[in-house]
């Protein structure tokens, strides 16, 4: 069967996103040419989002130099926690029981892909560590997320700065962002310091 090129080319963009599949992607595709409104709005709001980038001190998202969570001083300064991803950092926003603040890495270490620590955001997490009093080391309960914990409990150790990892609970092999609220809640209530 034939589609409209235009309508085509929308629905390919579509089933380029993470989780859309090809059904969905044609579902949306049609809802949006078929809902002028809405497309115009979500057009409005990407066009917005693009004038995100990375905060200048956690590499989380920002409008500003800082993004909210930095720029909040009623957030505990003295406590970073360190995750993966932007991701991670939002899975752990939605548990509601940390007041800290984070730091995104943008990955774990990964030797086989060629992820080493340059290719990380890791130098300017050992350039704010003045009033830190703990860092909570939640990378994923991957290979790769425990070799990142380990490499970073090393360095914090030398700069003289406490380290925790959360507690186990949390699904060994996963990324944080698939724990339940509860879950993550309850990993970093039980941290423990990291050996
Ligand atoms: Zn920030």
């Amino acid at each position: 069967m034939r589609y409209p090129e235009k309508l085509l080319k929308l629905v390919r963009a579509l089933a380029g996103l993470p989780g859309v599949g090809p059904k969905s992607a044609q579902k949306l595709g049609l809802f949006l040419v078929q809902n002028p409104e809405v497309a115009e709005e979500l057009g409005h709001s990407l066009e917005a989002a693009q004038h995100l980038h990375p905060c200048q001190q956690c590499g989380n998202l920002a409008e500003a130099e800082l993004c909210p969570i930095c720029a909040d001083t009623e957030r505990d300064h003295g406590l970073i926690c360190v995750v993966e991803s932007i991701n991670d950092l939002m899975a752990i926003e939605r548990s509601g029981e940390y007041e800290g603040l984070y730091h995104v890495l943008g990955g774990a270490l990964n030797p086989l892909e060629g992820i080493g620590p340059e290719q990380l955001n890791l130098e300017r997490l050992f350039e704010r560590l003045s009033g830190v009093r703990e860092v909570i080391l939640a990378t994923g309960m991957t290979v790769e997320g425990e070799a990142t914990a380990s490499y970073l409990a090393e360095r914090l150790n030398v700069s003289g700065s406490r380290s925790t990892r959360l507690a186990y609970g949390l699904p060994v092999g996963g990324s944080l962002e698939y724990a339940d609220e509860v879950t993550l809640a309850r990993a970093l209530e039980n941290r423990r310091g990291y050996q």
